[in-house]
């Protein structure tokens, strides 16, 4: 199989290539394997450098908006997987016009490419921010989409174009909606990363307003495996729900890092909250489980230790990207 990756050498992205190459993806046999990737601050080659002497790869940098490259590139493959995203939450408060650019046209111009192409089967990989906020329970696929910050809405909207051209252009196309991963080669801007590396460092760590917005915690690793699943086996035109089921406060979160580094709680600031901060997230899981099987395998516990020890042993990957992201 021809795999078209975009954003494949951001944080999911490189976990989802690396084990297509490795051994983590039977169900999809990749004989070829393209990442397109514009890198920007987000995009990392050295993510890749594990696989980058496959004879399978081939990296081509470039932006999801440039239609005459992504025709190409689409065009030669069986398979899209699309991860390429302006992807950081706060960022999109500060200015949102390159989450809509990359998250809307530049989601377009794929799925233009893949209706011209026919017979692509396209993997849209969205988000559990595209629900909202929910106070109890938890949400299934069919439940209305009401984004609150301008990141979520911009995925919100590539998540229903991507449907639109199922129904309207007959494109193969699956949509996941997954909670918030954690894993290695995550960049320090991100809530797990940051927080590990300041109290590595022996750096206050900022938490947002009372600390009681709750998450639900998906292994990087759990996720890839359920889009492989999707990928494989799900059905055209359907949305797939992908969970961790570790559902955390972001203070129980910071005392679990507190501990995995030896810190106390005096290296915890409160900050001021995020404006329009969901509260809550809880994804259904139902459908994958009962459709593909899917269940998350890696055990909080044993994830967020390990990941604690990817970061400490890679101070030379994460440390030049917070020279150049203030915390
Ligand atoms: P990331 O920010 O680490 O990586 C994004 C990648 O996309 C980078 O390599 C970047 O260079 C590339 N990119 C950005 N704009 C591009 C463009 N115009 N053309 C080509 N490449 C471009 O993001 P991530 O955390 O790996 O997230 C991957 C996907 O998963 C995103 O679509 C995101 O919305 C979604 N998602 C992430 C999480 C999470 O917890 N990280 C949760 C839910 C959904």
């Amino acid at each position: 199989m021809r795999v078209l990756v975009t954003g494949g050498a951001g944080f999911i992205g490189s976990h989802f290539v690396r084990r297509l190459l490795g051994d983590g993806c039977p169900e999809l046999a990749a004989d070829r394997v393209v990442v397109l990737d514009k890198l920007t601050y987000a995009g990392n080659r050295a993510n890749l450098a594990p696989v980058a002497d496959d004879p399978r790869l081939e990296f081509v940098r470039g932006d999801i908006c440039d239609a005459p490259l992504v025709g190409r590139l689409t065009h030669g493959a069986d398979l899209v997987v699309h991860f390429a995203a302006e992807s950081h939450v706060d960022r999109s408060i500060t200015d949102a016009s390159a989450f809509v650019t990359t998250n809307v046209l530049g989601t377009h111009t794929l799925l233009r490419a893949a209706a011209d192409t026919g017979g692509v089967r396209f993997v849209h990989v969205s988000t559990d921010e595209v629900y909202g906020s929910i106070e109890e329970g938890s949400w299934t696929e069919d439940h209305p989409l009401e984004p609150n910050s301008p990141y979520a809405a911009s995925k919100a909207s590539s998540d229903l174009l991507a449907l639109a051209f199922h129904r309207t252009h007959g494109v193969d196309v699956r949509v996941t909606r997954c909670s918030n991963n954690y894993g290695p080669y995550q960049h320090p801007e991100k809530a797990v990363p940051l927080f590990t590396t300041q109290l590595i460092d022996g750096l206050p760590v900022p938490l947002y307003g009372d600390g009681g917005n709750r998450r639900d915690w998906l292994h990087v690793d759990d996720h890839c495996r359920g889009i492989a699943l999707v990928a494989a086996a799900g059905r055209p035109g359907e949305v797939y729900n992908i969970g961790g089921g570790t559902e955390l406060t972001n203070r129980r979160l910071v005392d679990h890092l507190l501990e995995l580094t030896g810190r106390d709680a005096s290296w915890v600031r409160a900050v001021q909250d995020r404006a329009a901060h969901d509260r809550r997230y809880s994804v259904d899981i139902t459908k994958i489980s009962r459709e593909l099987g899917y269940a998350p395998l890696v055990p909080f516990d044993d994830g967020l230790a390990a990941t604690v020890r990817w970061y400490r042993e890679n101070r030379s990957w994460w440390e030049p990207l917070k020279t150049a992201v203030p915390a």
